[in-house]
């Protein structure tokens, strides 16, 4: 271990002379090796290793070797998946050895207070007689089931017992112990907190509030949010993993297994039959939706977090994988290769691990996703605890019944586009789009209209007297039309348009930068008439939903706003959309008009907007994008260079900035709170969901944060985190 730790020589040359010397001597197992063959390898060994002979140096470089270890590949990669912050540096602490190989009366062992996986309340533990710990855990003999040791060691087993419970009363945790029996005298050489999977820990929390060991408000502080998503997606099994050919981003969490597809058309083909498919593309689009919906799991090579294919999967709660940039795909020959030239081909079979990022051939175990009753004990108590609100974002019926059913308070963001692109729509929606007069364009927009409707319906119903945030149309126009030559056809017989005007149109629709193009409120602007044909929906649909005995709550929203004056126009034409629906109905029902904040601009000029709205919704997707100036799409190309150098802390777009954008945020709100009363703030960009930036939410504020269906326990869980944590010791 010496040579191996402290002078870098790899362990494997021990093994091997002491298997040649086996082999030459005719010996078998180890224990076969008597004193005069020891000393012989000994003497091999003395070739191999410079060993010091000065006990004091022997103990410095030690010493030295735990600290060098802080920046080993694997402390650093362990560091990182942990969130650990590598300045924070290690200890080393000088024991006295003690021996558990002098006999049959000696004996090593490591044992957890309650069961690691399953949290059950039994000890829990293996042992070996005549062995040193290292025999132990390194897994070079096979160690025992601690019941074991209470037969042959009774004594020691009771003291071992009674320690083990002794230390989790101290520490108010479960324990993850070693010890050491030497010529029968117990020797306890190490406790700590042990680690344990996502169920056993939020089991572990609950059982110990019942015993009076820690209250709710620790209970809660002792789950981690990676904890709770072993509750809602299957996951990969920590000891399985093998195989990792590639790692991109960590877009949506859980495992997937399935067939390599490469496009969304051929992901539904092989599906129909149940057969499970990864749906693998350079990035994804609108036109991807229904393979992504067929599909377990996402791996595009482009795209950041906030990408269409991250927010789409985790939105689904499907797992993804994105900005898997050393992935080279080529689509005609069905073919995928690595930087490490590794290739896998149509068909084969993948797993992803949308927690870490990894992309491993094969099929990985994984343990298998539901709820149980101590987490929705959990989750009680966090509701309990928590001041800010949580709100999905979501756009279908089916959504919004996950939402709620996953504790959402309302919708904080719904992003009508996705609404236009499912099938029987996009080509109302295009027809609109390409339309050559006001009147081509109204007959589009009154078949929209009965779409939204039907639509929004679906949401008030299920959503019921909690509120529904809907946002005006958002994208880039170019977006929904038609990209391949097959499609362009189809629209062409559909709309009775030429394909070569079609072309032409979307020729002159193409912007060299979209995202900060024609998009947002800027479209209400130059096309009143889609703004006004989506309130009315919108509000024709609550009316109609009060009269079914619905309590409707709709917020109406605007997007990308830079200025006040935005605002004041494009609530006039709101107005005029919601005059229009109340009218129809002689009837009034609540609702509320506010903008998303989006742009540096809208965030330092907050105090100007208050006036003109009743909330503001951060975005800080856009928000994000717009101070970095990071495209928010391209991102996967070069933020894990950064990451790598050091040169960002974390991805901005998972985790909010604080020092920059979470500044915008502050100024935002300390200058507009008192200048509209009542006013709330929100978020809703991809920070919603994750519990770092929820944290800092709470802090500066906001009413609620809004997240994706799946992300809702977790929001709550860290909401709650947010508010006991000034409560609890550590
Ligand atoms: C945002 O920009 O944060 C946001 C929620 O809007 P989208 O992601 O749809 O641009
Ligand atoms: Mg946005």
């Amino acid at each position: 271990m010496f040579a191996d730790v402290v002078l870098g020589i790899e362990g494997r040359q021990f093994e091997e002379h002491l298997d040649s010397y086996k082999e030459a001597h005719h010996k078998t197992l180890d224990t076969d090796m008597d004193a005069d063959d020891w000393k012989a390898l000994v003497d091999i060994y003395k070739d191999l290793v410079n060993f010091p002979q000065d006990p004091a140096v022997q103990l410095r470089q030690a010493i030295e070797a735990v600290f060098l270890s802080w920046n080993t590949p694997r402390a650093i990669v362990y560091r990182e998946m942990h969130n650990i912050p590598e300045t924070i540096g290690t200890a080393v602490c000088v024991q006295a050895m003690v021996f558990g190989n002098f006999g049959d009366d000696s004996g090593s062992g490591v044992a957890f207070t309650r069961n690691p996986s399953t949290g059950e309340n039994h000890f829990f533990g293996e042992f070996l007689v005549n062995a040193a710990g290292e025999d132990v855990v390194s897994g070079v003999r096979t160690p025992r089931p601690i019941s074991e040791m209470e037969e042959k060691m009774p004594l020691m087993y009771k003291q071992l017992f009674e320690t083990q419970q002794r230390l989790e009363q101290h520490y108010r945790d479960m324990q993850d112990l070693e010890f050491t029996i030497q010529e029968g005298k117990f020797y306890m050489l190490q406790t700590r907190s042990g680690k344990r999977t996502g169920r056993a820990s939020v089991k572990i929390a609950v059982e110990m509030v019942a015993e009076g060991l820690i209250d709710e408000k620790e209970a809660l502080l002792r789950v981690s949010p990676e904890h709770v998503e072993a509750f809602l997606h299957p996951m990969i099994d920590p000891d399985a993993r093998r195989d990792i050919v590639a790692s991109g981003l960590p877009a949506s969490p859980g495992g997937a297994t399935g067939q390599v597809v490469f496009s969304a058309n051929e992901a539904v083909k092989v599906a129909a039959d149940g057969t499970p498919v990864i749906l693998v593309r350079r990035e994804t689009t609108p036109e991807d939706i229904h393979g992504m919906k067929v599909a377990q799991g996402i791996l595009t090579e482009l795209g950041g977090m906030t990408s269409h294919a991250a927010v789409v999967a985790r939105g689904m709660g499907v797992c993804a994988i994105t900005g898997c940039g050393s992935l080279t795909i080529d689509y005609e020959k069905g073919t995928v290769n690595t930087a490490d030239g590794i290739s896998f081909k149509r068909a084969d079979i993948i797993t992803l691990d949308g927690s870490t990022g990894d992309v491993m051939l094969g099929d990985i175990p994984k343990t298998e996703a539901s709820s149980s009753d101590d987490f929705q004990t959990l989750l009680s108590w966090a509701d309990k605890y928590r001041r800010l609100k949580v709100r999905a974002n979501a756009e279908t019926r089916e959504d919004a019944i996950k939402a709620r059913e996953l504790g959402a308070e309302g919708i904080g963001l719904c992003r009508t586009e996705h609404m236009f692109f499912a099938a029987d729509r996009i080509d109302s929606m295009r027809g609109m789009i390409l339309a050559e007069s006001k009147e081509e364009r109204q007959t589009y927009l009154d078949k929209l209209f009965h779409f939204q409707k039907a639509d929004m319906k679906d949401l008030f119903e299920v959503m019921h007297d909690l509120p529904v945030t809907i946002r005006l149309l958002d994208p880039p126009l170019h977006e929904f039309l038609p990209q391949s030559e097959e499609d362009i056809q189809a629209l062409a017989a559909s709309i009775d348009k030429s394909a070569d005007s079609i072309r032409e149109m979307t020729r002159n629709l193409h912007e060299v930068n979209p995202m900060l193009g024609f998009r947002g409120c800027r479209l209400s602007v130059v096309h009143p008439e889609i703004t006004e044909m989506q309130v009315e929906a919108i509000i024709s649909a609550a009316i109609e939903a009060t009269e079914e005995g619905f309590n409707p709550h709709p917020e109406i929203m605007i997007p990308l706003v830079v200025n006040v004056r935005e605002i004041r126009f494009i609530t006039e034409i709101i107005e005029r959309g919601i005059r229009k629906a109340m009218a129809e109905k002689q009837i009034s029902i609540p609702y509320k008009i506010g903008t998303m904040m989006e742009t540096p601009r809208a965030c330092l000029g907050a105090s100007r907007l208050a006036p003109a709205v009743e909330f503001m919704s951060f975005g800080t997707n856009d928000l994000t994008q717009m101070t970095y100036g990071f495209s928010r799409d391209d991102v996967g190309k070069f933020i894990p260079d950064y990451l790598d150098r050091k040169l960002v802390e974390y991805d901005p777009f998972i985790t909010l900035d604080q020092r920059a954008v979470g500044r915008l945020m502050k100024i935002a709100i300390a200058e507009s709170k008192d200048r509209k009363k009542g006013i709330k703030y929100g978020i809703c960009g991809e920070h919603g969901g994750d519990p770092v930036s929820i944290q800092f939410c709470h802090e500066i504020g906001l009413d609620y944060v809004s997240c994706s269906p799946y992300r809702v326990p977790v929001a709550r869980i860290a909401a709650a985190q947010a508010n006991v944590s000034g409560d609890v010791p550590d």
